[in-house]
């Protein structure tokens, strides 16, 4: 059985475009699964640690058959191919993948919580997932529509290419 699973994904490193996109081949290639939408790219500040360049976001759809560890696994594996170093909390990084949704499955354990605990506070999440997915509602938080309100249009914008 397939679940629909939607992935944020971020780099401010080395050509961040170049790495978002090559990520999105990475992700259309995982075993058992078939990419199916990808926002536009968009372009954020840094949260936390600020004096790091900007971000690179956006969010794909999933179908996937793998478990939601076994897909954590798969995109852990992503962001080792991309030499990401993790060093301190909000650091820079080249690529950052995170399981934001996976069906309306709510996961709590040691290596993963699904939905994303701070996804509904990240316009650089919201504004991708908003764009491919208008309808959506995250459980316990509410419509899409009314969580992306709450957000300053130019905290992440969309990149025309
Ligand atoms: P980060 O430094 O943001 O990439 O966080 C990586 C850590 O977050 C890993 O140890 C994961 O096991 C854990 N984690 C918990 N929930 C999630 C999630 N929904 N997606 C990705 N990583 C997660």
């Amino acid at each position: 059985m397939s679940t629909r699973a939607y992935i944020a994904i971020g780099s401010n490193l080395a050509e961040p475009m170049k790495q978002v996109i090559a990520a999105w081949d990475e992700i259309a290639n995982l075993p058992k699964s078939k990419l199916i939408q990808k926002s536009s790219l968009y372009v954020s500040k840094p949260l936390g640690y600020k004096d790091q360049p900007d971000f690179v976001n956006a969010v794909v759809l999933l179908e996937t058959e793998l478990t939601p560890h076994e897909l954590l696994s798969e995109l852990q594996s992503l962001e080792d191919l991309h030499e990401r170093v993790r060093s301190f909390p909000n650091a820079p990084r080249t690529l950052d993948l995170d399981i934001i949704l996976f069906g309306n499955l709510e996961i709590n354990d040691s290596h993963l919580i699904v939905p994303h605990p701070r996804m509904h506070e990240r316009a650089f999440v919201i504004f991708p997932l908003q764009e491919i997915s208008a309808n959506i509602s995250i459980p316990h938080i509410g419509d899409i529509a009314k969580i992306a309100k709450g957000f300053d249009p130019e905290s992440a914008k969309r990149i025309t290419l």
